[in-house]
């Protein structure tokens, strides 16, 4: 199982980075994990476009799921002709979202392009993985997601503040990209994750690595990293795009 870091810019994208999006094969299969803006610009460095398979929005805040507006263009118009609906798994209303993005009628809104099916707590089967999806701390309905396959797992926060829920979803996960918003003088408590905190949660769960992500391009990412450090055991990298990481 391989996982590209495509953006993990925090709320909107920064200097080095799109919004939201990471990029998960296995087995031939493309998995992309929210569509922030600014997104599908790097994205193509890593897969064509009509080669993504599915997509999942953790949320529907602008920074997690924006440039689906832009899938929907190349899944429509592409000169090959359109391709067939790939499924795009939301919270409920991610259909109508999505419309609204992009100024469409509701009916049919994007519903030709892509196969829309409710998000819920849960366990879902997308293509070769294993998907197990968990409520969060967000001010919106909101989604962490554990991704197994081959006998590995990555656990993905989405948006959280402190969370129970997600220390259960990633127990034992070889890597967990937990979102690191905030620094500890200036919390956003019900709304984000400091550094610490993200730490903290990963080290209650027992994960192998953790990826810091969702780097707000105003914090320092090296005080992000240096609040993190104490509270954690295993290896620790900040969250860049273009990062790769294999686990075999
Ligand atoms: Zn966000
Ligand atoms: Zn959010």
């Amino acid at each position: 199982m391989r996982l590209t870091v495509i953006g993990c810019a925090g709320s909107f994208p920064g200097p080095d980075s799109p919004a939201s999006c990471y990029l998960i094969e296995y087995d031939g299969f493309r998995l992309v994990l929210d569509l922030g803006n600014g997104a599908l610009g790097v994205l193509q460095r890593h897969v064509a476009l009509t080669d993504i398979d599915a997509v999942v929005l953790s949320h529907l805040h602008a920074d997690h799921c924006l440039d689906l507006c832009g899938l929907y263009v190349a899944q429509r118009y592409h000169p090959e002709g359109p391709r067939e609906p790939i499924p795009v798994w939301g919270p409920n209303g991610t259909a109508q979202r999505m419309a609204r993005a992009y100024d469409l009628a509701e009916e049919p809104g994007m519903s030709g392009q892509f196969d829309f099916r409710d998000l819920v707590a849960g366990e879902h089967r997308i293509g070769p993985f294993h998907v197990t999806a968990a409520r969060v701390n967000h001010p919106v309905e909101a989604y962490g997601l554990r991704v197994e396959a081959g006998g590995h797992a990555v656990v993905y926060s989405g948006d959280t503040a402190e969370c129970p829920a997600l220390i259960e979803l990633a127990r034992g996960a070889d890597v967990a990209v937990f979102e690191a918003s905030c620094l500890e003088s200036q919390p956003a408590p019900g709304v984000h994750l400091t550094a610490r905190q993200a730490a903290q949660h990963a080290q209650d769960a027992g994960a192998g690595m953790l990826v810091l992500t969702h780097l707000v391009a105003w914090n320092d990412p090296q005080a992000t990293l240096v609040e993190a450090r104490p509270a954690f055991e295993g290896e620790i990298v900040l969250a860049a795009s273009g990062l790769v990481i294999d686990m075999a």
